[in-house]
């Protein structure tokens, strides 16, 4: 008897989202319209090829504005700054280039809004991360930082009538719904943002990995490791069904053992993943008998963001 065919099932969309694009062009045009070397603050997203491709093209990953020579480029990244980050750039007369993704700023304008009419802030996200420390820095004096639901019993508010919650653009829909939840039980007058802030890209992807994850032995994940969304693909496929869930960078980091047993593979990838990864790891797929090749379509995107105001300039 024929061996039944080793199948994949690749999940739509995933990988690059309109932030992660913007940023990544904004870095091109920059070494484009100055040359190198581009001094980027942080990751400009969230992938070790990302980064590595950039460097290799001339951007300069720094930690702070103070490791950047004064006067110098600067790219502040998609996962958005405090406002003392363009503060210390503008007392070292950097030239600042903030790619912050369009959706990270609706969330610190919330902050803002939400602290000058005196609210106190739960902010749901992980504490430490790039986009929490710099939507925390709109208003450090209101946000607190609710790290998932077993923070929330421990917070205090001034006034549990003024009280409203915010969030990381890329946490798991349905965790932040619990901890909203949970919020509301101990604040019942607690007021929502306007609207989502975990963002389109983020939900499309946890949606369509949910479609694939109950008829997968197990799901690849292209993302890294401090890849927030890319992270919390893997927790979604395995809530919602698939035996196993591994994220890799590359292909190469696939290991023989997870696709021992497997008949179905799930693939897919993070927001900040670029395309090349997911086929090289489809290629990889194929290569070991996964030839059954299945893309299962959910929502359709077409957000693209226009390249920040600074960044359309050319030298003259
Ligand atoms: S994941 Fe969402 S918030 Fe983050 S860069 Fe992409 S579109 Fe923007």
């Amino acid at each position: 008897m024929e061996p039944p065919t080793k199948r994949v099932l690749v999940a739509r969309p995933h990988g690059y989202c309109a932030g992660v694009d913007r940023a990544v062009r904004t870095v091109e045009k920059a070494l484009e319209t100055y040359g190198p070397p581009i001094y980027v603050r942080k990751q400009i997203v969230h992938n070790r090829h990302v980064v590595e491709t950039l460097e290799a093209r001339g951007a300069v990953f720094v930690e702070e504005n103070d490791e950047v020579p004064e006067g110098a480029v600067v790219v502040f990244s998609a996962h958005g700054v405090a406002p003392e980050v363009h503060a210390s750039a503008a007392a070292r007369a950097l030239k600042t280039i903030d790619a912050t993704c369009p959706l990270v700023t609706k969330v610190h304008n919330e902050a803002r809004r939400f602290a000058a009419a005196d609210y106190d802030i739960l902010l749901i996200g992980h504490q430490g991360h790039e986009e929490v420390i710099g939507t925390t820095g709109q208003a450090p004096e209101r946000i607190h930082v609710i790290d998932g639901p077993q923070d929330v019993s421990d917070v205090t508010v001034r006034d549990p009538a003024k009280v409203a919650w915010l969030s990381q653009t890329t946490l798991s829909v349905d965790e932040t719904t619990q901890t909203v939840e949970l919020l509301r039980q101990r604040f019942p007058l607690l007021t929502s943002p306007p609207s989502d802030d975990i963002c389109y890209a983020t939900q499309n992807r946890q949606q369509a990995v949910k479609q694939i994850a109950p008829s997968c032995d197990v799901v690849i994940v292209v993302g890294s490791r401090n890849s927030s969304n890319s992270v919390r693909l893997v927790e979604v496929a395995l809530d919602a069904g698939a035996r196993a869930a591994h994220l890799i960078d590359f292909a190469h980091e696939i290991d023989d053992a997870w696709l021992a047993d497997a008949g179905t593979v799930g693939l897919t990838a993070g927001a900040s993943v670029p395309e090349v990864l997911v086929e090289d790891t489809l290629a990889w797929l194929v290569e070991r008998g996964f030839t059954d090749v299945t893309a299962v379509a959910g929502a359709r995107e077409t957000t693209v963001f226009a390249l920040p105001q600074e960044a359309r300039v050319s030298r003259g």
